[in-house]
């Protein structure tokens, strides 16, 4: 009989019942290690008492009044927002695909209003993720994910992953922008190179096309900066937000520069939760934590000695990590072929840390940003031990 909760996921046999920054326990009292952070989400880590508070604080006052009214805390939210990015002007959603929609709707509404309706396609990439809507599959462009679901939504094209004759031959009169997760995270964690980004953004400057990015993962403050494209010098005109920008509690944003905002006038997009008080009460105590005099340099800080450990790591166990990659706390270890990410999932579960699987063979880290070192250092001690779970013969060597 199907269960009642719909089985859309694999899910592990673990049910949480509490936690306390990067520790969760189970219900059966067991005790966890958090590297996943719920998908790169809970950035606060679990219980935080600044984000906690806000929440319960805003939650007795007013949760939701719709947008048919002023909402002082995401107005306040947007105007943080823009002081401390590129945009201009902010929309807020509730997930990340939904904060995707809004950036395509964007892009296309630009070259609508500027007389070329004709430019509505996309240009996304191999190995892309951009959400589960029936849009977002198509910018996506994974055939597991589309397959069954009717003929995909026109206007997103696929090229490979830092390539850029692939990108320029792609252009043409239809092409309105270029949308790209500056690190690929459900794909693999695939860093875009630096280079690459800034001749994106050279690209769409001489086409006259938009630079949309995707920084529902790889956004606040998750690499080490507020935003990764921070790292490459360059600004998009428009850009996604979600998963860590409400620490845990479901928020999303389409930040975008003043051209392209401008013309999503009163009534072209909407949403009836975004932007609720509560939603934003929560974006604002998140904002507070990581805009904090020091905070980033020390997620920077922990994220180089967390990449120290997992570089020693991999160079003990060349049996079953290739290569460690990412940006920040956002890591991904890439593992040999003959290792399964699955299995190497499932061992790190056994000693006690919960890690997430990604594309190309990939076991994914992406802590809480208020790990401490000796954290970073356990997290490393118990993936020694899960290496080891993967190699019995090493293992038995090293009991010797
Ligand atoms: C998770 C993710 C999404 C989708 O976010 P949802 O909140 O699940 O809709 C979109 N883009 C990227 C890069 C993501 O990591």
């Amino acid at each position: 009989m199907i269960p009642a909760l719909m089985p859309t996921y694999n899910r592990a046999d673990l049910a949480f019942e509490r936690g306390e920054g990067a520790r969760l326990w189970t219900v059966d009292g067991r005790r966890f290690l958090d590297f996943g952070a719920g998908i790169a989400t809970t950035s606060l880590g679990h219980g935080h008492p600044h984000l906690t508070k806000a929440i319960a604080e805003q939650a007795a006052k007013v949760m939701h009044v719709s947008n048919l009214y002023r909402v002082p805390q995401a107005e306040e939210l947007a105007a943080r927002h823009v002081a401390a990015s590129f945009a201009d002007s902010v929309f807020f959603c509730n997930s990340g695909a939904e904060a995707n929609e809004g950036m395509v709707k964007a892009v296309r509404k630009y070259h609508a209003e500027n007389g070329n309706p004709e430019r509505f396609h996309m240009i996304c990439f191999e190995g892309a993720f951009h959400g589960r809507t029936l849009a977002m599959l198509s910018a996506t462009g994974n055939e597991k994910y589309l397959a069954g679901f009717g003929p995909p939504v026109q206007g997103f094209e696929h090229v490979p992953f830092d390539n850029m004759n692939a990108v320029r031959s792609a252009i043409n009169e239809h092409t309105a922008g270029i949308m790209i997760e500056p690190i690929q995270g459900e794909g693999g964690v695939r860093p875009a190179p630096i280079r690459f980004l800034r001749e994106l953004r050279a690209v769409c400057d001489e086409y006259g096309l938009l630079l949309a990015l995707d920084e529902v993962q790889t956004g606040m403050g998750r690499s080490g900066k507020l935003w990764a494209h921070q790292w490459a010098g360059i600004e998009p005109d428009v850009m996604s937000s979600a998963k860590g920008i409400g620490g845990g509690f479901p928020l999303g944003a389409v930040l975008a520069k003043e051209h392209v905002a401008k013309h999503l006038k009163p009534g072209t997009h909407g949403t009836t939760y975004g932007g609720n008080p509560l939603a934003c009460a929560a974006g604002l105590a998140v904002m507070d934590v990581i805009m904090a005099p020091g905070f980033l340099d020390g997620v920077d800080r922990v994220a180089r000695h967390l990449w120290k450990g997992l570089v020693e790591l991999a160079a003990k166990h060349p049996a079953v990590i290739e290569e460690v990659r990412g940006a920040g706390l956002l890591v991904g270890i890439k593992l040999k072929p003959e290792i399964n990410n699955g299995d190497m999932q499932a061992a790190a579960v056994a000693e006690g840390l919960l890690t997430v699987a990604a594309g190309m063979n990939v076991l994914r880290l992406a802590p809480p940003l208020i790990i401490t070192e000796a954290e970073a250092d356990e997290a490393v001690a118990l993936l020694d031990r899960a290496c080891r779970r993967m190699t019995p013969s090493a293992s038995q060597a090293a009991a010797q």
